[in-house]
């Protein structure tokens, strides 16, 4: 692909002030009830650029009332699908044609490198028309006489209004797999984006009106979490589709049990990477660089707990140190990067706690373990060695580039650490053994598992965790039973 790598950019948005930007309620685009802003930050500088409206209550209100009034009216869920389908392929267009704009803005808000932002922004455009594609084949079924006297069908209806909220480190691309089928299947939707990342999805916004969907039908409040929090517990929303930390997704799943709203939840990952002795060495370092190194671990499906067959280990450990220390970490923008810094402070202080963590352990780095001299969110890439399952660094995702690494004798040890987790996202298995591949693809417990690659998606494909990565299904089809519900119909022709 031909990665439009942006030049002058940094003299640029050093000269400019950022955009002071609004939200988007009912049509209409506002300032907070109040008038409060919050200012964004580049990762890579350190410095504040650009500010958003900081929602209140009364805002979160107008926003899931705006949706409600819409989905009431129903200007958008009784619009022929083939209209809805126009309007998402047209929304998609509009998307395409601002990709590269959209991607800067995405790096300079979460840091990550200027191609997978771009790439995504595409991927963000071709998801629209998909699921604009998708909103033409949504049917019930008929069971001709179920009973003597009796005709039954079902109708797949939509669910009302859905809160959409995402988080930072991959902002459009997991806003789009929420917004895109719940528009597909007629329902409203009040996004609230992580405050870390909110005008990317604020510029979404602005395409809304002109790809044809009519007022109130999405709308947008930025805020940190008590804003989040204000939106699931609104009595009027109707579902809560969120994808971010474990511990967040446990608060809105109690908040939403309590009046039975529905939820879907992607969360968080500690995805094992299980190298067998005859695994291509050379595909395998590639699989984590791209895996864990290049997002700078910020990838819920991070392949960071590297398991290694026992007779291959220390030549791989020399091999995973030198690709740990080669990483060329730098401007995000620069085509020359290979790993942008984290995204925030919070971000910064959550990895080198681990850093701390794996000192007080004792545990034996092999490669980085530090913060270096650099004014922009950075730590270098890391690698542990001999890590313990009882390690704090084996158990929780760190979300920075981090890789913990084991060593297992057979194939029954390798199923055995593996699943030895309470996270279920992902799995990337690396073996020639054709038929060992296909045990371990049913034997490991997760949502994806790669075989011989990682981190490869598309919008066809299901993506979504076992266990405590999450509950749901977003992209493929499968996205469309979030976002619907089924409806019984009987007829009594007797
Ligand atoms: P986070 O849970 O801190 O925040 C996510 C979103 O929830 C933000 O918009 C935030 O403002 C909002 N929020 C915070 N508290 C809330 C509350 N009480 N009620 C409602 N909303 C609230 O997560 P994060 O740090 O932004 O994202 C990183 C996490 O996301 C990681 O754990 C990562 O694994 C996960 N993630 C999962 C997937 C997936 O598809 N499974 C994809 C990307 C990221």
């Amino acid at each position: 692909m031909n990665i439009p790598f942006p030049k002058g950019l940094r003299e640029k948005w050093a000269a400019e002030a950022g955009p002071t930007t609004r939200m988007l309620i009912g049509g209409e685009w506002v300032d907070a009830d109040d008038g409060a802003r919050f200012a964004c930050t580049d990762p890579f500088t350190g410095q504040e650029w650009g500010s958003v409206p900081q929602a209140t209550e009364t805002d979160v209100d107008r926003a899931v009332q705006a949706a409600h009034q819409a989905f009431e009216a129903g200007v958008w869920r009784h619009m022929p699908a083939a209209s809805r389908a126009a309007a998402l392929r047209k929304l998609g267009d509009l998307i395409e044609a601002r990709a590269e704009e959209i991607a800067r803005t995405e790096v300079r808000e979460n840091g990550k490198l200027f191609s997978e932002m771009y790439y995504g922004a595409l991927a963000f455009a071709s998801d629209a028309r998909f699921f604009g594609a998708l909103a033409e084949t949504v049917h019930g079924y008929t069971i001709d006489r179920p009973l003597p006297g009796f005709s039954a069908w079902t109708r797949r209806e939509p669910i009302g209004v859905i809160a959409a909220i995402t988080p930072w480190n991959t902002p459009l691309n997991l806003l789009g797999w929420k917004l895109f089928p719940a528009l597909a299947t007629g329902n409203s939707v009040v996004i609230k984006p992580s405050e870390v990342t909110p005008i990317s999805t604020l510029m979404v916004g602005e395409l809304i009106a002109e790809a044809g969907i009519p007022s109130g039908v999405v709308n947008i409040v930025t805020g940190a979490g008590a804003v989040g929090q204000a939106l699931v517990s609104h009595p009027l929303v109707d579902k809560i589709c969120f994808t971010g930390s474990g511990a967040t997704g446990a608060k809105i799943a109690a908040i939403a049990a309590q009046r039975h709203a529905r939820v879907s939840l992607e969360l968080g990952g500690k995805s094992p990477n299980i190298v067998f002795d005859d695994a291509d060495i050379d595909a395998v370092l590639a699989g984590i660089a791209s895996g864990l190194f290049s997002t700078a671990g910020q990838a819920c499906n991070a392949g960071s707990r590297i398991l290694v067959q026992q007779g291959i280990y220390d030549a791989f450990l020399d091999r995973l140190a030198t690709l740990a220390r080669n990483v060329r970490w730098g401007d995000p923008l620069d085509p020359g990067s290979q790993m942008g810094p984290l995204s925030s402070t919070a971000q910064l202080a959550k990895v080198t706690s681990y850093f701390d963590c794996a000192r007080d352990e004792g545990l034996r780095v092999i490669a980085g373990g530090n913060r270096p001299d650099h004014g922009g969110f950075f730590v270098e890439p890391t690698v542990y060695a001999d890590v313990a399952m009882d390690s704090r660094l084996m158990l929780e995702e760190i979300f920075g580039p981090v890789a913990v690494v084991i060593s297992f004798q057979d194939e029954a040890e390798a199923i055995r650490i593996a699943n030895d987790t309470r996270f279920g996202l992902a799995a990337g298995v690396w073996t020639r053994d054709l038929a060992r591949a296909h045990r371990m693809i049913e034997a490991v417990r997760a949502g994806t598992v790669w075989v011989n690659t990682y981190r490869v998606g598309a919008h066809t494909i299901p993506f979504g965790g076992f266990k405590a990565s999450g509950i749901g299904r977003e992209t493929g089809i499968d996205a469309l039973d979030a976002y619907t519900e089924v409806k019984s119909v009987w007829v009594n022709i007797s």
